[in-house]
This record gives structure tokens, C-alpha cells and sequence, in this order.
């Protein structure tokens, strides 16, 4: 249920109205906007009144909200959720960053090397994993915390933030330094882990599970909301259809859908997307066309040798030509 409360409301009656709602034993989230105050109700809400709400006269407006995503629906904070990390580097609300890196940290010259190129092109936000979700038990597992490690080393030499993925909650001690801490399409439903990271005041990369619904997506954010951790950013990387030309199918619509639903920014990773590094350009320049709050995109040195996803790897040169034909499809979509 949400709350709006007329501007100017007096003080006094609005501190009455919220004493007697927390006596009903609801949480109020409260979303303060340039023209209305607006209180999303958490909790068993059934029994509450909303004719006797809606006739005070502090009161402009009681509607229920039917979605089972509270915290993360539009409907309870009208405004775009900005990420803010500090150094001027924003996500959302206008605000479009570009993350970049290697799928996996291999070594300190690699990803010191990519770092440094991706920042040079303009992407703001250093990505690089360093537990590595593999299908195969065989395959490599990513450097773990020597990983991380070197990660604040690229991150110290750089100045970049540092966006890389986590796989179980007894890590999350080796993540404190980490900027924004990623669970993977696998882990979208993980929900002991989302739990966990709902504790922390840390921005969250939840990647779209490859069989996860948009709603399945924005329940997933709630759970790390309804902890306290607000601070989330999604993610769509692609689904898994009938379609085997493509490592996934990129749901563009995603973007706009989510956007009318949820607060939240929408990032678009098209190197998972489609698994092929030259569809990698066009599908950046669609998703910077439809609304995305920015990209995450995978580059490696040399992307023939990469430990993992090389195939779906931009060389530096390639990257650089991305962000340049990104940032003309921005200003030519920009409204005055
Ligand atoms: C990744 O970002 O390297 C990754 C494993 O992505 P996803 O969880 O989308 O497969
Ligand atoms: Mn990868």
C-alpha cells in the first residue's frame, strides 16, 4: 500500500499518522520527491482502513499495490534510484556508466593492462571476476582471493571502482573493499546468499537468472532490499530460448518494461548476451538506444588466449570504438 501525503502537510498530524501506522505494525518507507512525500507501506496491510487514510487532510491519495515487489516497484519511489560511487561516477537517473574488464583476473600485467585501456575509452567502473561460476568443475575456477587482490591493485593504480562477483556469503569478509559486489545469473535465486547481501550498505549487480522471469528478477531485488540494502543495480544478460545461434537471447524489452516497474537501474551486459564479440558493438549501441543505464562488456588483451569467454572478448581497439559509437547514440537520443 502506498501513502502520498500532500505537500506542506502539517507536521504534527503527518507524526500522528505515522505513530498509528507503525502501531498496526507496518514498515513505512518513505520516498520524498520535488512535489509529494509518498510512504510505501510494508507488512500485512489487509486490515488497514484506506478510506479512513484517505480522508485526512494530510492525505492526497491511498492506493494498494497488487505486484508482491514492494521496495523495488516504481509505484513506492516514483524517482530513478541513482548509485552513487562516489568521484563523481553515478549510476542511474541520467546518469550512464560503462563497466569494463576481462571475464576473469588471470594476472596482475593483464588486468592492469586492461584497467588502464578501458578507462583510456571512458568506461568508468573496472569489472574482472575472481570466483568464476564454471560449468565445468574442470574448467578454470578464477584466481579467488589472490584475484580480489589484484583487483585493488588495478584498482589503487587506476582509481577505477571495482564491480566482480560473489558465489558464496562465507566470502563476503574478502569483498570490503570491493565497490560493487556481483551475483551472477546463477546465483539470482540464491536466496540465502541476496539475504546475506541485503545486511550491507554495498551496491548490488543482480544479473537476471538464464530462466528468470522479469518479476523473478525484481522479487530477487527485493530480498536484498527488504534487509535494508536499497542499493541495487540489475542486470539483464540474456535468457535461455530455443535460439542456439546466440550463447543467450538478449531481451532488449527488458529495459523499458523494467524501467515502467521498478526504480532501479538497468544495465545490459551483451558479451554474456550473445556469447560473440562482434555482435558485441551493435547490441551496446541497441541497448544505449532503448533506455539502459549503461553496459557491462567484457574485454581482454588477447582475447585468443583468455582463460575464459574469450570469444566473446573486445580487444581494447574494439572497446574504444564502442564507447565512441555508444556515447554518439546517447547524444542523438538526448530529449532537450
Ligand atoms: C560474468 O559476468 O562473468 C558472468 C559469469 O556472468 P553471468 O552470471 O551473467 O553468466
Ligand atoms: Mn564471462
Amino acid at each position: 500500500m502506498i501513502v502520498i501525503l500532500k505537500k506542506n502537510a502539517e507536521e504534527q498530524k503527518v507524526d500522528v499518522l505515522r505513530q498509528w501506522l507503525i502501531n498496526q505494525e507496518v514498515d513505512i518507507h518513505e520516498s520524498i520527491g520535488e512535489y509529494q512525500t509518498i510512504w510505501g507501506l510494508v507488512g500485512d496491510t489487509s486490515k488497514i482502513d484506506t478510506d479512513l487514510i484517505e480522508g485526512l487532510d494530510i492525505v492526497e491519495g491511498v492506493r494498494r499495490v497488487s505486484e508482491p515487489y514492494k521496495q523495488a516497484n516504481r509505484k513506492f519511489h516514483p524517482d530513478d534510484t541513482v548509485i552513487d560511487l562516489g568521484n563523481g561516477i553515478k549510476i542511474g537517473g541520467g546518469s550512464f556508466q560503462i563497466m569494463a574488464g576481462p571475464c576473469s583476473v588471470e594476472s596482475r600485467e593483464q588486468i592492469i593492462e586492461i584497467a588502464k585501456a578501458v578507462k583510456k575509452s571512458g568506461a568508468n567502473i573496472l569489472r574482472g571476476g575472481a570466483f568464476k561460476p564454471r560449468t565445468s568443475p574442470y574448467a578454470f575456477q578464477g584466481m579467488r582471493a589472490e584475484g580480489l587482490e589484484l583487483l585493488m591493485e588495478a584498482k589503487k593504480e587506476t582509481g577505477m571502482p571495482i564491480v566482480t562477483e560473489i558465489m558464496d556469503a562465507s566470502h563476503i569478509d574478502l569483498f570490503e573493499n570491493v565497490d560493487i559486489i556481483q551475483v551472477g545469473a546463477r546465483n539470482m535465486q540464491n536466496f540465502e546468499l541476496l539475504k546475506e547481501l541485503g545486511k550491507l550498505d554495498k551496491p548490488i549487480f543482480l544479473k537476471r537468472g538464464l530462466s528468470g522471469t522479469l518479476q523473478e528478477l525484481l522479487m530477487s531485488a527485493e530480498y536484498i532490499m527488504a534487509g535494508g540494502n536499497t542499493k541495487v543495480i540489475l542486470c539483464e544478460r540474456g535468457i535461455r530460448t530455443f535460439e542456439t545461434a546466440t550463447r543467450n537471447t538478449l531481451d532488449l524489452s527488458a529495459v523499458p518494461l523494467l524501467k515502467e516497474k521498478t526504480h532501479l537501474p538497468v544495465i545490459i551486459d551483451p558479451s554474456h548476451a550473445s556469447g560473440i564479440a562482434r555482435l558485441v558493438k551493435p547490441m551496446s549501441y541497441a541497448a544505449a538506444a532503448c533506455g539502459a543505464d549503461g553496459l557491462m562488456i567484457e574485454v581482454h588483451n588477447n582475447p585468443a588466449k583468455a582463460l575464459c569467454d574469450g570469444p566473446q572478448a573486445l580487444t581494447p581497439e574494439q572497446f574504444d570504438e564502442v564507447c565512441r559509437g555508444v556515447e554518439k547514440i546517447r547524444n542523438a537520443i538526448k530529449e532537450d
